[in-house]
């Protein structure tokens, strides 16, 4: 499990958050080891901000795959 910082400049490990079309809350994130900026509109967040399934980095030669916790998703 990691957790992922809020930050609104796309710096390595953070996420940032993001409103669906169809209003729902989602985020954007920045891999912690690549920088790969994504999205995790195909997971689904949690009130504490815990993000399943697991993320894994879209960036092919990365290999960031693990469990993420959005750190003040909850406050929002
Ligand atoms: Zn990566």
């Amino acid at each position: 499990m990691r957790t992922f910082s809020q930050n609104n400049n796309y710096k390595r490990g953070t996420w940032k958050g993001l409103k669906l079309s169809t209003g729902q809350r989602s985020a954007d994130f920045t891999c912690p080891d690549c920088g790969q900026l994504a999205a995790l509109t195909h997971h689904t967040i949690d009130w504490k901000g815990g993000v399943n399934p697991s993320v894994v980095c879209p960036n092919n030669g990365c290999k960031f795959h693990e469990y993420i916790l959005l750190e003040g998703w909850h406050d929002k």
